[in-house]
């Protein structure tokens, strides 16, 4: 049976609100358009849904690669470690009218005002927003290989990758060691503080004699110093090292089979690596030319792009972005009243 969580309700009273504020400001868009969204994360379904509400004769379609997106969380404990997904469901989109297209888009034609899609279908536009999310950035790390990303998973928006770490975590030794590796380009600080404290709290709960090492390779103290915070008001028991960059926290090597990392600290030996890597906006994003030498994509503050005006960019793959859920909230609010 379908379970409506606290984080469903809330993106149920967001996506409410979008729409109210988009509906209460029109279109510019023909009524005959047809708005193409690439992403189902919460900014992409919401603003289908903003879009739709607001203009109802407008036609709506939403790409997305991965069905997962789109069915109800399940309670696993592997739970703890995906991404919050859209309060939207795959027939809560189509009711409202919504064409919802699963497919991978893998080139945007601009002047023909198309998408090419991984199934071989294609898609025409009037209007396009993309709302990709992050992927990873590869890093010029020795043994950083695909095996060593499988054996050290991210489970950074990667349901896969969230079991696996989940099963390893299950699989700890009493007094186990648990690496937490941070990158210096940390694309979500706020997921990244998370992480330690549901780490250190699982821990505490689960073994007491196991430790948690941090390497936090960001440039200032500042999570260093959130975490020890949050950890004392909660009263985290954990053994926590945190190993701020300043401290040696960059990674140099990796030998993911022997569960062994070199740093400019020194090397570490875990059972658990849960290794995170930089990331920049999605894929597509790149290939659609909207983004510039950061990684992200530059836009207004209505999320039109920087690098061509005709795209509308929105959630996490935005240059600057909180990468929270309400930071997409707000990038869907601003791009929807922006069409009046
Ligand atoms: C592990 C983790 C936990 C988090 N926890 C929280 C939290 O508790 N609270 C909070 O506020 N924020 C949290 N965040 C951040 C939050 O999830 C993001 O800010 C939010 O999901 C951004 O929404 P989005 O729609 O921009 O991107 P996403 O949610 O990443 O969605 C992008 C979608 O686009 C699809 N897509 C990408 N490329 C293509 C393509 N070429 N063709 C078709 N589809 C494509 C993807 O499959 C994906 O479904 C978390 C993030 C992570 C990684």
């Amino acid at each position: 049976m379908t379970r409506l969580t606290r984080r469903h309700v809330t993106l149920g009273l967001f996506a409410t609100a979008a729409v109210a504020a988009a509906g209460g400001a029109g279109l510019a868009l023909a009524p005959s358009d047809r708005a193409v969204i690439v992403g189902a994360g919460p900014a992409g379904a919401e603003a289908a849904l903003a879009l739709r509400a607001a203009h109802p004769a407008l036609r709506v379609t939403l790409l997305e690669r991965d069905p997962t997106r789109l069915a109800r969380e399940s309670d696993t404990a592997a739970a703890a470690f995906t991404a919050p997904r859209t309060a939207a469901t795959l027939a809560g989109l189509q009711a409202q009218g919504i064409e919802v297209m699963l497919d991978d888009v893998t080139d945007v034609d601009w002047t023909a005002g198309r998408l090419a899609l991984f199934s071989g279908r294609d898609a025409a536009f009037d209007r396009l927003y993309l709302a990709p999310g992050t992927s990873a950035r590869a890093e010029a790390i020795a043994g950083l290989d695909a095996e060593a990303r499988y054996a050290m998973p991210a489970a950074w928006g990667n349901p896969r990758e969230a079991r696996r770490l989940a099963a390893q975590l299950a699989a700890l030794p009493e007094a186990g060691h648990v690496v937490l590796r941070l990158p210096a380009d940390l694309s979500h600080p706020q997921v990244a503080l998370t992480r330690a404290l549901m780490l250190s709290r699982h821990l505490a709960a689960t073994r007491p004699a196991a430790r948690l090492t941090v390497l936090d390779a960001t440039p200032t103290p500042a999570l260093a110093q959130s975490f020890a915070m949050a950890k004392r008001l909660q009263g985290i028991a954990a053994q926590v090292r945190w190993i701020t960059a300043a401290e040696g926290a960059t990674v140099r090597a990796v030998e993911a089979r022997a569960g062994r990392i070199d740093t400019d600290a020194g090397r570490l030996s875990a059972d658990v690596i849960n290794f995170v890597p930089p990331h920049q906006a999605g894929a597509i994003a790149q290939a659609a030319g909207l983004v510039d030498g950061s990684g992200w994509c530059p836009c207004d503050a209505r999320g039109r792009s920087m690098l061509r005006s005709e795209a509308v960019v929105l959630g996490d793959a935005r240059k600057g972005a909180a990468r929270t859920l309400a930071g997409a909230r707000l990038s869907v609010t601003a791009a929807t009243k922006a069409q009046a």
